[in-house]
């Protein structure tokens, strides 16, 4: 069994449409994938329905956008209810802040010399109800000013770049409890990538679990080295908690994170599924 938990279609920054990206995971020789697109719902239908006709199963995820310490933290929720009242307001609330961040970023692009209109990102983010800085990179690219999406976020866009406005995001702790409270898993995505263990460390994990009874972490993906997995692998094993592996597939929107790259071990999956919980849903 191939299992791949996080993959990223158009409906947020990737660049397959859900369908395509199911017929990719296919093609890829895997047997499970999640779409885990960042802060929306939207992909989900579009892929179950392609993955009944391909014979792959769909797991049904998002990427919530969280803060912990000051710095961003991205959360895996698999198979909440989508209509929980309290984590569509709050994944309403973070789209929201997206919206609101645009404006700003273009201010200081112009400033640094490389105008873009509204107009140039929308076409962007196409349909998306989730705009994110990678559609400002892709807008960069277009416009001819860098060679591509990295060249965006190393001179503009990465966080602490010149052009980097921060926007709003759940608190850590609440949003593993929104997702708990929609009957779903949670599950810290990259957990000590990008400098993300300053803050992130073994004890706030630790504490995490114990508290807030975090379901786990990535353990095998493209920005943890193989040190790094080798100590979140030894960290979930002690804390009894599920240790997965994802490619964090975006399309052509990032090199090295082909489908499958990293893959998710039968017997995690097992225990993931088994930890969703039923909720009362409406028929
Ligand atoms: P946003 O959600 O709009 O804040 O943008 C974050 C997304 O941009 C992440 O999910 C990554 O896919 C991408 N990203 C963040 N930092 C970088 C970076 N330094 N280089 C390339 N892509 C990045
Ligand atoms: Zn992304
Ligand atoms: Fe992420
Ligand atoms: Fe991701």
């Amino acid at each position: 069994m191939r299992i791949d938990l996080h993959t990223h279609s158009a409906v947020s920054d990737g660049t397959d449409a859900p369908a395509e990206l199911v017929r990719k995971a296919r093609e890829a020789g895997l047997d499970v994938v999640a779409l885990t697109d960042h802060d929306t719902f939207d992909g989900l239908d579009e892929a179950v329905a392609a993955a009944g006709r391909s014979g792959i199963e769909v797991i049904r995820g998002v990427e919530l956008s969280t803060r912990f310490g000051g710095q961003s933290v991205h959360l895996l929720g698999y198979g909440p209810d989508e209509r929980h009242p309290g984590l569509a307001a709050e994944m309403e609330l973070i789209r929201g802040g997206r919206e609101m961040r645009l404006a700003p970023v273009l201010d200081r692009l112009a400033a640094l010399g490389v105008p873009l209109s509204e107009e140039q990102v929308r076409v962007q983010v196409g349909g998306s109800p989730s705009i994110g800085r990678p559609h400002i990179a892709d807008a960069l690219v277009e416009a001819g000013y860098v060679a591509d999406r990295k060249e965006a976020f190393d001179r503009f866009l990465a966080d602490g770049g010149p052009a980097h406005v921060p926007r709003y995001a759940v608190e850590l702790s609440r949003g593993i409890e929104r997702i708990h409270e929609a009957g779903g898993v949670a599950i810290i995505a990259h957990p000590w990538g990008r400098g993300r263990d300053r803050n992130l460390t073994e004890a706030v994990l630790t504490r995490l679990v114990s508290e807030h009874r975090l379901d786990g972490f990535e353990v095998d993906h493209q920005d943890h080295d193989l040190e790094t997995r080798a100590r979140l692998r030894r960290l979930a094993d002690r804390l009894g908690v599920l240790g997965t592996g994802s490619s964090d597939y975006h399309g052509t929107g990032k090199v090295d994170h082909e489908l499958g790259c990293n893959v998710t071990s039968y017997e995690v999956f097992t225990q993931l599924t088994a930890r969703l919980r039923p909720v009362a849903r409406e028929a």
